[in-house]
């Protein structure tokens, strides 16, 4: 293993009494700490020089994967490039320095961004409005859902408790659900992986009154087009519940279709997806969520101020980037790309439903099952190619669900050379299976047992060697 990037913690890099730095004596006098104040031990902190201290986080974090340096195939993330004049107009100082407390006519800029970016996302969507409050997409669907809620209780419909859900669904959506106090009634996918209409219509005839939403995410979450979708939609309106859209996977929408043309009523955005701010790490986010003219009435406070003002204008400034003419493109490349790795591999992945996929797709593992190489297995052999592994074991609806989204930024070459290595890695499931069950090889940490992390976590440092000299 190379030390130099895979070395030590900074607590073993310290040396006790060496510093990073040196202060000129106090001869001004001034205010000294009362003793009683002032601590007798020193604070155990890491003692170092200012090199090591470069070098040691310059060398971590060339340990990170992220776009920038390599292909991140991520399913239902939207790993897409995040263009760096985003983070320019994020950075200027008028917009950086603003402070949430400011008086309002101090931030007439800022207020025209919101504006701006609103009437952007109503032409995309077809929706009226948005409220910016949401700082994620889980947090959109909770504020989306309440939205709804607000609205039948305002007709004193107080008897509307229930949300249909899809079984292909994301988790945050039962999830969200939940947290709103609303009771999930799940409905089945076809084999062909579309919500079944029948079984739609059993439910709504069982428990019309009671349902107050349905929501759904198209392309689905097998990254399929619901075709259906304005019976759907006309069925759950004859029933007095309302359509609520899962627009954190946007982007194969964008310039091609719009959901307030489909009969959707409420929706959430993830702007840190299809409007480009980088989220590998977990955060910042921003789920704006639109409604249909009149439901805005209804919009909870779920948060002060405008969410993360700054995911807003990297979204802004993506979305004037790209122009009116532009926008158009990224649906259509991102389903062109998804289909062209789909098809060059489905003759040695499992594609357990086939025909044109939208943005992205699942495969149900390797095609030949015989050599024990799993899907799990498969993801870590990618990582010792470079390649940032697919979302794995999600969609729930597989055993071996491995999901791909290229995202309509990678180049042909780009993308023939992740279809070779998944190819080369279906081959050596047979040639070699044992070095593709015990891959990754040549990361930082080998293969984790998972399991154990979850169950005995240790998530403190034992400061052993803190005073070595
Ligand atoms: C990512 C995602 C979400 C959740 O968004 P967060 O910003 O992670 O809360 C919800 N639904 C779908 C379909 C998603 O892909």
């Amino acid at each position: 293993m190379n030390n130099r990037l895979y070395g030590n913690l900074i607590f073993e890099l310290s040396r006790k009494g060496r510093k990073g730095y040196s202060l000129p004596k106090n001869r001004m006098g001034g205010y000294e700490i009362p003793s009683m104040m002032r601590r007798t031990t020193d604070a155990a902190l890491p003692e170092c020089d200012e090199l090591t201290v470069v070098r040691h986080y310059t060398n971590l974090s060339l340990n990170n994967f992220g776009v920038d340096n390599g292909f991140y195939p991520l399913g239902s993330c939207t790993m897409k490039y995040n263009p760096k004049i985003n983070e320019e107009m994020a950075a200027l100082p008028s917009f950086l320095y603003l402070h949430p407390e400011q008086p309002t006519e101090t931030v007439k800029g800022a207020e025209a961004v919101v504006t701006l970016l609103e009437r952007s996302l109503c032409s995309l969507t077809g929706l009226a409005h948005f409220t910016f409050k949401p700082y994620a997409g889980a947090h959109g669907e909770l504020t989306g859902l309440m939205t709804i809620d607000n609205y039948h209780r305002s007709h004193n419909d107080m008897g509307r408790k229930k949300v249909i859900v899809p079984d292909s669904a994301h988790g945050t959506n039962p999830a969200s659900a939940a947290v709103c106090g609303l009771e999930v009634v799940e409905v089945k996918s076809m084999a062909d992986g579309t919500v079944d209409v029948e079984d739609l219509k059993r439910i709504v005839s069982e428990q019309g009154t009671e349902i107050s939403a349905m929501m759904m995410t198209n392309p689905n979450t097998l990254g399929l087009f619901e075709k259906s979708i304005p019976e759907i939609a006309s069925l759950i309106h004859t029933c007095g519940g309302l359509m609520y859209y899962d627009g954190a996977n946007l982007n194969p929408m964008l310039g091609t279709c719009r959901p307030g043309d489909m009969g959707f009523d409420v929706m959430h955005i993830n702007l840190h997806k299809t409007f480009s701010t980088p989220h590998g790490g977990g955060g910042p986010g921003a789920g704006p969520v639109g409604v249909r003219e009149g439901l805005q009435d209804f919009f909870p406070v779920v948060s002060p101020y405008h969410g993360n003002f700054s995911v807003m204008l990297r979204a802004y400034a993506y979305i004037l980037t790209l122009g009116r003419e532009h926008v158009k493109e990224v649906g259509s490349l991102a389903t062109l790309n998804a289909n062209y790795v789909k098809e060059s591999l489905k003759d040695v992945y499992e594609l357990p439903i086939d025909g044109l996929c939208c943005h992205e797709f699942v495969f149900d593992g390797l095609k030949d099952k015989s050599t024990g190489v799993t899907t799990m297995d498969v993801a870590k052999r990618l990582l010792d190619y470079g390649y940032h592994a697919p979302t794995i074991y999600f969609p729930l609806l597989f055993h071996e669900s491995l999901m791909v989204e290229p995202t309509e930024n990678e180049s042909k070459e780009t993308l023939d050379g992740f279809i070779a290595v998944m190819r080369r890695i279906a081959e050596e499931a047979k040639t070699t299976p044992d070095e593709v069950k015990s891959a990754p090889h040549l990361t930082p940490i080998g293969r984790v047992d998972d399991v154990l992390a979850a169950k005995h976590p240790i998530v403190t440092y034992q400061q052993l060697l803190h005073d070595k000299d």
